[in-house]
């Protein structure tokens, strides 16, 4: 059994097709007995896949700062509510905690959150896959932008291998099985 830590947008997005991607990515996470790690909020995509990992008999664990705990609705139904005193504390539990991490279609939180895991990748602090949902192209600028980086030199060709898109939540489970196992420490003393 995996834990699978999602990032997603406290928005739902107005495409109709991002709800039913974190509704199905719970419902799979759920229908495997695995456990969602997300931010613990109800609002958006990720109050979203928060419901659908339980209701298809999933556990889910949330971490929520406490100064944000009214701004994201922490969620009451879960496995466990982790109330923390930093998103810095946040952060690290959800990674802590998480053997993969998979991102939906979200805001700016959502993308701070995907650059810190592959900038932590690229430090060699972890080697946990990490899966690029790009429904309906959402995240092609972002691959573009890699692109355009390593264009330049800013960023090195095998850097591209630290994340993988995939086009629907579909795939999420058909990449995770064929990602090789992580060999660094689960929790680095350099962090
Ligand atoms: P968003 O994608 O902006 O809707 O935010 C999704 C989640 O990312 C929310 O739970 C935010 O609290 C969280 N988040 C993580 N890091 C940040 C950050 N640096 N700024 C804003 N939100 C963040």
């Amino acid at each position: 059994m995996r834990s699978i830590c999602v990032y997603c947008g406290s928005s739902h997005g107005l495409d109709p097709s991002f709800r039913r991607a974190a509704e199905r990515l719970g419902t799979l996470i759920g229908q495997r007995r695995d456990t969602l790690i997300y931010g613990g909020g109800r609002v958006g995509l990720m109050g979203v896949a928060a419901d659908a990992t339980l209701a298809a008999g999933g556990r889910v664990v949330g971490v929520i700062p406490e100064h944000i705990r009214v701004r994201e609705v922490g969620h009451n139904g879960l496995t466990e509510l982790h109330v923390v005193d930093s998103m810095h504390t946040r952060k690290r539990m959800m990674f802590d905690r998480a053997d993969a991490v998979v991102v939906l279609p979200g805001g700016l939180g959502t993308l701070d959150e995907t650059i810190e895991m592959i900038t932590w990748r690229q430090l060699e602090l972890h080697d946990k896959p990490i899966i690029l949902v790009n429904e309906r192209g959402y995240w092609a600028p972002l691959l573009a932008l890699v692109d355009h980086m390593i264009t330049h030199g800013f960023s090195r060709h095998e850097y591209r291998s630290f994340f993988t898109a995939v086009d629907s939540v579909d795939a999420v489970y058909d990449t995770l099985d064929r990602a090789p196992a992580p060999s660094l420490p689960a929790r680095p003393a350099r962090m």
